[in-house]
Parts: C-alpha cells; structure tokens; sequence
C-alpha cells in the first residue's frame, strides 16, 4: 500500500493529484516547499500610503458594477467604508465575487490607494474566512495550499523518522541555522517573517554546502597533479625586486607570496590573479618569472591579441634581459629564418621566456623545460587551448591573468578549481579617471571640454556602439556622429574612424596613425575595448552610455588615464532617472571590484558571464551578490566538511562524491 495512503485526508484520487505533482512518499511530501509566502494582517488605516500594498477591513456600502473591458478583462467596481471614510474600490477579472460583495458586508481588501479615496485591489476575501499571520502557497497543480499544508502537518507528526539532521551541530550554530525538526515545523506554518527568513536560510545554506562541497571535492580530485618543486635563487629574485623603480602595493606582496608558495609546493599552480588593468599584474608575473628562470626552467607567456602579446614581449625584455634572461616573441607573424631560430632555441633551452599568441601552442612549439605559463585575459580563451598548453612539456604552473576583476566568491564559482589572487588597490600617485554623465542636448560642452585637451596636446577616444543606423533605433550612430563632429568640431583638429567592418589592413593603419598622435579623435566601436594603450590619450566620451554593462564601461574607459596627467570621461545617456542611477556608480568610483558588483547587482551573473559556459549554478533562493557573506563561510565549512570524521560530515562527503560521478561541474 501506498505510505501516503496512511496520512488522514488522502485518498486514492488525492493520490494521483500527488504524482501530477510529482509526490511519491512522505519525504517528497514533507520536502516540498512552499513557493510563496503572503504576509497576511490587518493595517490600519492611518498607515496608508498612495502606491504602497496595504490590507484593509472594509464594509461594502454599494452593490458592484461589472463592465467589460476587453476579452478576458473585466473591471468590477463598488464603494465601501473604511473608517467612517467612503472609498471607491475596483478590482479586475474578479466578477465572480459579485454576488458575495452584499451591501453591509464585511470584508478584507489588500491594494493599492491611487488617490486618498481610490484603490485598486488584487485581493477581496470574506472577513469571517480572513486568517490572520503567513500563509504558504505551495503552487501545486490541483491540489489547494490549504489541504497540502494540512496533509504536510500529519505527515510530520506521523513520521518523525523522515526528519533527520543532516547538517553537524557546529556549522548550525556557526551560521545561526535552525535545526532539522524546527525548520520543517517554520518553512510550512510560519507564524512571522522572522520564520519565514530562518527557513530560507536554511535552504540557502543546504544548497550552497552541497554547491560548495562538490567543487571542494573536485578540486581535491584535481590537486593530485604533481610538478618538480622549483629551486629558484632567493636572493636573485629578492635583489631583483629591490630594484624596480617602485615599492610593490601591498596587494601585490600578498599575491606575489601566494605565487611563490605555489612555485614552492610540489601541486601544480593552478591560479588567476585578477586586478584593473593597472594594478600591477604583470609586474607580479615578472617576478615570479624570474624565479623560475633562477630555478632554469623556462616561462611561456600567452596572450590573446598580437598586439598584447607585443607589449608584454616589450616590458620583459626591457626589465629582465638586463639579468642575463633571453626573452623572445613568437607569432604567426614571426616567420622564415626568424621563427626557425626561436623554434630551435625553444628547443634546446637558449630561450628562457617567449611571450606570443595561440600559436605557442601549436604542436611545432617544442620547449626543453617549460616550468610555467602565464596566460593573460584567460576568459578570451577556450578551455581546450589552456588544456593544451598545459599538456605541454612537463605539468607546469599555470598563472592566469584577469583584468575584468570579480567579486571573489564568484570567481571560486566560475574558475572552480583555481586558487585566487586579487589586486585591489592601484599604485600611489594614481590620478582617478573623472567621469561625468551628459545629456544628449549638451554635446557642446563636451567638444569644449574634448578641445581643451587636445589644445595641450593630447588626444582623444569618442566610442559608439552602433556603426549605422538602424530602422527604428532611437540610438546615434557612428555615421550620424561623423556629421555631429563635422558641425561641432573645428576641421583643424583631425578625426579618424575605426570600427569591425574594416578588414585588419585598414585598422592596423587607423591604430597606427592614432599611436603617433598624427589623429587627434579616434571614433570607434567597441573594438577598441582590448589591448590598445595610447597614453597620450585623456578624454574619452562614450555615447549611447546606457547600452553597456557597468564593467564593460570601466574596461572601455580604463583605454585613458593610462598616464600620470589627469584623464576624464563622459558618458552620454539620454538622462533617464533610473538608467542614470545605474551609470553614477561610475562617476563615484573606479575600483572594478566594486563596479562588476554593482553590475552584478543589476544583471545577474548568468547574464553576464553566460551560465551555459561558466556553470554557474541556478539556485533557487541563495544569491551569489546579496549572500556573499553566507558563502564565504560555507565555504570554509565544505573544507573542514572534507576532513571531518562527523558521520554527518562523512554522509555529505559521499552525497557529493556521488553527485560528482553523475553531473560534472564543467
Ligand atoms: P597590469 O598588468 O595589472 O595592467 P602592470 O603590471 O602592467 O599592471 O602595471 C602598470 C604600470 O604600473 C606599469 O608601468 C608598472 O611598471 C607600474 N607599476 C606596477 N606596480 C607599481 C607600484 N607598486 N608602484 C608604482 N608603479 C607600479
Ligand atoms: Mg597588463
């Protein structure tokens, strides 16, 4: 016989009701949850406010007239007292009520007051069947909230075995989660919010540890990667950052001692360090570079565009060749006599670091001893090209480098099995970019302001996102804008074009002239987001500003102020008050941390990131921004869950390792 057979009130028909829904035994019963919870009582009427939800006790003072609106839309209005006050209530498709809506009776009526004596209500109910406290609503197919929620109570009562502890006594009471029997008593009868927000906590918390746990799990799995420790020169290395021409941040010292423990340590560096472009990345990059060429195994360094790659070539070999290192640079343009060369000095070990593009990983690339590979903007690149340079020569350390920094507890989530650095602050001395938002109607100022710099001689970026114009769109586009700065800037200043309809040819040539300064104004699209570093550059405006996330603005500004004089930036919006709330944060502040928090506030990370790609996990109610703080001691929980001997701890451990061999995290 069926065990639900044996809660009173359920019968054969309840039965089938119960396996529409996908309710089997007693423990999916108990273990379904209410959707929804309406906090239900009685306001007073002083409390009222135009616009805001309130309950009222009404008395129906005249009989309600239905009319029709339109198909499946009608409007029922009726007057009724509340507090001696005659109110004039309407409520839509709620024609069914009419004939219980009698003059004199008494009523509860939950709205909206859109004046001082009209209300538009959602909700109308008896006053004798008004139930004062939480009700829960289950949204069952066929099946009242009611009648579930009283089945749920027998069960509960019948069949206490079904209610066991699964989490140990000391995480509930680090993280003020309420028990196993008193959450199953609150999360079907609350009797007030405060219930109601313990047993979401708790679902939260059970959801996150068993996210957590599995990740922790895997990335055991994956420690087991064993690499030669590297016996790298202290005092080299220490002597060699004595003589940068700068004191490192101490953001940087932290990173670069997490760095040098992995390169201590016989696991494999598996790590990202993330920071604004700016905060001294590369610098941590080098130094550690160096250590490993002291220990004389080789470095590879990958980026994702030529043109970076080229920079960091640059920056390598001025600061490193001055200590005996042999840097090189290889890309597909590296060609004949050339590209053998390096291949053979790969090869035989004469090279001690190669910056490039993909093409290190081309299976030609043979190296004698690669020890460590940094790879620069990682999320541009795909998951099998990192496999495949991880596969080559020896295991070696990975350092993955981020410009697009995020809060850290999503980036444990997105880069699963990566340790993380983080590079907060900036370099003293920094000047702040000043970003300022602009109507459409004052584009005038903004071409004073545009010519102020160029007159000391400087240059400027105008980005737009839409290249021509398309029907319907309200928003400028690059076209339009030619004939903008046609009629507001003076022809003696000069003004060059780049956008992703041109063929690589004519953007190198655009790049090119704006790198010399021979162009004053580069308008382009957003195809200037990645690599390009002119430093001359100080004044940028961004038009149709409130097209872009907040973290793409903050990358695509970061393009000026690259230099020590003070840089600003202009987005233009058309001024919309809740857009321009949105766009403030980034005249307030330039921390990326903060702006992809705030972004992350606004779009959530599946939105953002893709949850396709990235397995960012859908939970039903925890929440990767607003419980942060939940998650990060959940994390620490799934680690010390990993050693315990608890048998609660050990059942977790299996549940997880369980889920691990049926669902794979990335
Ligand atoms: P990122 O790789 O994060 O973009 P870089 O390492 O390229 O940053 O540093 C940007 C610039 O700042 C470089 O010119 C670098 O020499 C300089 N820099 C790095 N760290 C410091 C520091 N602690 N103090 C002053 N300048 C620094
Ligand atoms: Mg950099």
């Amino acid at each position: 016989m069926n065990e639900l057979l044996k809660i009173k009130g359920i019968g054969n028909a309840s039965i089938q009701k119960l396996k529409l829904n996908g309710i089997e035994s007693i423990r999916d019963l108990i273990n379904t949850f209410p959707a929804k919870y309406q906090s239900m009582n009685i306001d007073a009427f002083s409390q009222m406010e135009i616009g805001k939800e309130i309950t009222l006790s009404m008395v129906v003072m005249s009989l309600p007239v239905v009319s029709y609106i339109r198909k499946r839309l009608t409007k029922m209005i009726f007057s009724a007292m509340v507090d001696n006050q005659l109110m004039k209530i309407s409520i839509f498709n709620r024609e069914f009520l009419k004939n219980s809506l009698t003059v004199n009776s008494e009523i509860v009526v939950t709205g909206k007051f859109s004046s001082s004596n009209q209300m538009v209500a959602t909700n109308i109910i008896k006053k004798s069947h008004f139930q004062c406290g939480i009700i829960a609503s289950y949204r069952l197919e066929d099946i009242s909230s009611k009648v579930f929620s009283k089945w749920v109570e027998k069960a509960i009562i019948q069949y206490p075995s079904e209610i066991r502890e699964t989490i140990p006594d000391r995480f509930l009471k680090k993280n003020e989660i309420v028990d196993i029997s008193t959450f199953f008593r609150i999360v079907h009868h609350p009797m007030s919010l405060s219930d109601v927000d313990n047993a979401s906590r708790r679902i939260k918390y059970e959801e996150l540890l068993e996210f957590f746990l599995r990740l922790a799990v895997q990335k055991q799995n994956h420690m087991d990667g064993f690499v030669k420790r590297k016996h790298y020169q202290i005092d080299m290395v220490r002597h060699y950052i004595e003589s940068l021409p700068f004191e490192l941040t101490s953001d940087q010292k932290e990173a670069t001692n997490e760095i040098f423990r992995d390169l201590k340590s016989d696991h494999q560096m598996n790590r990202l360090l993330q920071g604004d472009v700016g905060s001294g990345k590369t610098v941590c990059a080098m130094i550690a570079s160096y250590a490993v060429y002291t220990a004389h195994e080789q470095v590879a360094l990958m980026a994702p565009t030529e043109i970076l790659a080229l920079q960091h070539y640059h920056t390598f070999f001025d600061s490193l060749s001055p200590y005996g290192v042999k840097v090189a640079f290889l890309s597909s343009s590296v060609t004949g006599t050339e590209r053998s060369t390096i291949l053979e000095e790969l090869a035989n070990g004469n090279i001690d670091i190669v910056c490039g593009t993909h093409s290190l990983i081309q299976p030609e690339v043979v190296f004698k001893n690669l020890g460590f590979i940094i790879i620069d903007e990682q999320h541009r690149f795909g998951v099998n090209q990192r496999r495949e340079l991880r596969k080559k020569g020896m295991i070696p350390d990975v350092l993955f480098m981020s410009a697009t920094p995020i809060p850290r507890t999503l980036a444990i989530t997105i880069f699963k099995d990566m340790d993380i650095s983080s590079i907060r602050m900036m370099p003293k001395g920094r000047k702040q970019i000043q970003t300022n938002l602009l109507a459409y109607d004052e584009l005038d100022y903004l071409f004073t302001e545009i010519q102020k710099e160029l007159d000391l001689g400087h240059q400027a970026y105008i980005i737009v996102p839409l290249i021509e114009d398309s029907e319907g769109s309200k928003n400028i586009s690059l076209q339009e804008f030619k004939a903008i700065i046609g009629e507001k800037l003076p022809s003696k200043y000069s003004v060059d074009f780049l956008h992703g309809k041109m063929n690589y040819l004519q953007k190198e040539k655009v790049l090119e002239l704006f790198y010399k300064n021979e162009t004053s104004v580069l308008v382009s699209t957003t195809v200037v987001e990645v690599g390009v570093n002119v430093t001359n550059a100080t004044i940028m405006a961004i038009v149709n500003a409130n097209q872009f996330g907040l973290s793409q603005l903050h990358q695509l500004r970061g393009r000026v102020g690259r230099g020590n004089v003070q840089a600003y930036c202009y987005l233009i919006t058309d001024g919309l008050p809740e857009e321009n709330s949105r766009l403030e944060i980034l005249t307030q502040t330039t921390d990326g941390f903060a702006i992809s928090e705030a972004d992350l506030r606004y779009r959530g990370p599946g939105e953002i990131f893709g949850s396709e790609q990235t397995g960012i996990p859908k939970f039903k109610m925890a929440n990767f921004i607003t419980d942060q703080e939940l998650i990060a001691s959940v994390m620490e929980d799934a680690i010390q869950i990993l050693h315990s001997s608890d048998p609660l701890a050990e059942a977790l451990r299996e549940k997880s390792a369980f889920l691990l061999e049926t669902t794979h995290l990335d």
